[in-house]
């Protein structure tokens, strides 16, 4: 599968992870799915990390703000098509927390280690299966103008 992203909205993912280190940065990617299971980012939505408790390593994005996510979404004639953080001084490798707590089977999720508050590596990953058995494989990151 492919995820395809703007150089310039990889560029303010990217940032937003320099921006709130050493805490993580999160958000959701708005677009849409092709006929091939790949997918196109149009939009990018910051969110405020609402986990108090250990922003260093953990990342929650409010239900509220994701359903309005969502409808805003819709009513443009998209679709949340994935959702990014950042892991600050750790590799761009989803954690078991991570797969833990996704739930959009068929989402990426897109992570960027911020090494020393710079933005280093970003991966995709897609989760797929159903909660029981999900998992996540790699995805490709394209770049696209
Ligand atoms: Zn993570």
């Amino acid at each position: 599968m492919v995820l395809r992203i703007p150089k310039t909205l990889l560029d303010q993912l990217r940032r937003h992870g320099e921006e709130t280190y050493p805490h993580e940065c999160c958000g959701v990617l708005v677009g849409a799915f092709d006929d091939a299971g790949g997918k196109t980012v149009e939009t990018l939505v910051k969110c405020g990390n609402t986990r108090t408790d250990s922003p260093e390593n953990r990342y929650h994005i409010s239900p509220a703000e994701l359903v309005r996510i969502q409808r805003e979404a819709l009513l443009a004639g998209h679709d949340i098509v994935g959702f990014y953080h950042s892991h600050p001084d750790h590799p761009a490798q989803w954690s078991a927390t991570d797969l833990a707590e996704a739930h959009w089977t068929g989402c990426s999720y897109v992570i960027t280690s911020v090494e020393h508050g710079h933005a280093e590596l970003t991966h995709a990953f897609l989760l797929q299966g159903q909660e029981e058995v999900k998992r996540f494989v790699d995805e490709v990151l394209e770049v696209i103008a």
